[in-house]
């Protein structure tokens, strides 16, 4: 009897362990069904790319003899009726991790024949945990406690020849999508960026990674997201490529400190996993009580890059535009969301959901709360970026800035982070007349620096009294 391949964050032919188990059960029906709950506005540009991967995917399955289902509907009248259609008795769907998604999943199981099959993360999530068996809170033991239990070689399976020939059911058609001209969807769009990364610019990666000038980084958020590419696969190419660095004297440590990267996606689905309060308020529950300014007009200053401060406003255009942004400039842009504006960072944890293509709600929430400070492992609450010496540092030479603000486009390096300090002379030459062609600063960060310490401390103490 066939079985149905539920795909949902696994949009791949290789190492997928849930394809694998449904291959071993017989013949294989893929199945995507596309939830309603995918109309609403937050998810409207990730459908791009997701609708794209699944046409990438559905061709790639039509290679091989077999094709991809689309139903459009909620899961729960959907599943029965395909297997009704195809005869399948089990469904195979990876598990998702999310608190939404269990709970979807721990109610359909109660009345379909599910089995769900691992395949998210290298460790399943609380297999890494403290010798007492309590879930980490802290990042570097929790990395050394993952790395531990590495097997000394991942071995990733390969691409199956072939998913049986069950009769599949009618499809409905995917709906209209635009594909990104930065992002195009599917497994072999992903598979290229991994091995070009992993054969180059890992090696560089200790160095690069904060400078927001350069493709220091892989840029596989998206891919990694919707399962294009597998976890495995990821952490197989660090070690190899760590491998390959000694053996031709190069430095190991740019693949090492990837792989780290990659453990602190599993870190916080970990912490959602354990912690799954954390989607509505502080981990540090000292820190629930922060008097939020939450200024709508300097909110909307922060989402249209109009802040007059040219490292956020930059990061929050590659945003508008790509739907991804650099690491170091997501930790600017929310510590001076949080920090400087005063903002409760779950306003910017959600517009990070609906903007970013690769949102997942483990790492989105995990990299919000470090930022503001009362998350895990939280850098303390007390150290506030100063935005503008970290686009100095970050973008030394601004062509960060220079690529997402072309208003400062002529405005000389020794400026281009304190553009409001060139005089009315300076500010004709570069074509950019500070409160005309390109904001003032909302804010001056000395003074917003003092208001969010106080206003931190006062958090603590209302909840103390
Ligand atoms: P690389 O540097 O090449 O890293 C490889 C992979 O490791 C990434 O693709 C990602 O899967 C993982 N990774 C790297 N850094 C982190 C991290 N700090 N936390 C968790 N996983 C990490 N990442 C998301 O995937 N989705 C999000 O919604 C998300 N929201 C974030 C929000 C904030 C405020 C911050 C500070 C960080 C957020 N991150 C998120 C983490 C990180 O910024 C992105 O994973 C990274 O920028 C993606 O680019 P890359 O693929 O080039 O990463």
């Amino acid at each position: 009897m066939p079985g149905i391949w539920w795909i949902r964050r696994d949009l791949r032919l290789a190492d997928n362990p849930t394809l694998i188990e449904a291959i071993r059960h017989g013949g294989v029906v893929p199945l995507f069904i596309i939830d309603p709950i995918l109309a609403k506005p937050d998810w409207q540009r990730r459908n791009h790319f997701l609708f794209q991967g699944l046409e990438v995917l559905g061709a790639s399955l039509a290679e091989m003899g077999s094709g991809l289902v689309i139903r459009i509907g909620k899961p729960a009248k959907i599943l029965p009726v395909v297997m009704a259609e195809t005869g399948a008795d089990v469904i195979y769907a990876e598990e998702d991790y999310t608190p939404t998604a269990r709970s979807r999943d721990a109610s359909l199981a109660t009345s379909l024949p599910i089995k769900f099959v691992h395949g998210q993360t290298v460790h399943p999530p609380l297999f890494v945990t403290k010798e007492d068996g309590s879930p980490y809170t802290v990042y570097t033991p929790f990395s050394k406690k993952w790395k531990s239990l590495l097997p000394t070689q991942l071995q990733p399976a390969s691409t199956p020849v072939s998913l049986g020939s069950p009769i599949l059911p009618a499809s409905d058609a995917l709906p209209a999508h635009t594909p990104s001209p930065y992002f195009p969807a599917g497994e072999k769009e992903a598979q290229r960026r991994l091995n070009q990364f992993a054969h180059a610019a890992i090696h560089h990666y200790a160095e690069d990674r904060d400078r927001m000038d350069l493709d220091g980084t892989s840029v596989l958020s998206p891919y990694l997201r919707f399962g294009m590419v597998s976890i495995r696969q990821a952490a197989a190419a660090a070690m190899a490529a760590q491998a390959e660095a000694r053996k031709l004297g190069l430095d190991p440590r740019g693949a090492e400190v990837w792989l780290n990267e990659l453990i602190w996606r599993e870190f916080y689905i970990n912490i959602l996993y354990a912690f799954p309060n954390v989607m509505r308020e502080s981990f540090n529950p000292d820190l629930r009580n922060i008097p939020w300014m939450n200024d709508q007009a300097s909110f909307n200053a922060w989402t249209n890059g109009q802040t007059g401060i040219p490292v956020v406003d930059a990061a929050m255009r590659q945003l508008q535009e790509t739907g991804w942004m650099h690491n170091r400039a997501r930790m600017i842009t929310a510590s001076f969301l949080v920090k400087d504006m005063l903002i409760d960072w779950r306003l910017g944890e959600r517009w990070f959901w609906k903007m970013l293509l690769d949102a997942d709600p483990a790492a989105n929430n995990g990299g919000w709360q470090w930022t503001a400070g009362t998350g895990t492992d939280a850098a303390p609450y007390f150290r506030v970026f100063n935005p503008t010496l970290q686009g100095q540092k970050f973008d030394p030479v601004g062509d960060y800035v220079r690529r997402w603000v072309p208003e400062l486009a002529k405005v000389p390096t020794s400026q281009i982070h304190t553009p409001w300090l060139l005089s009315p002379m300076e500010q004709q030459l570069a074509g950019c007349r500070i409160g005309i062609d390109y904001p003032a600063p909302i804010i001056d960060h000395a003074i917003a620096r003092d208001r969010v310490l106080h206003a931190y401390k006062s958090g603590v103490i209302s909840k103390e009294r």
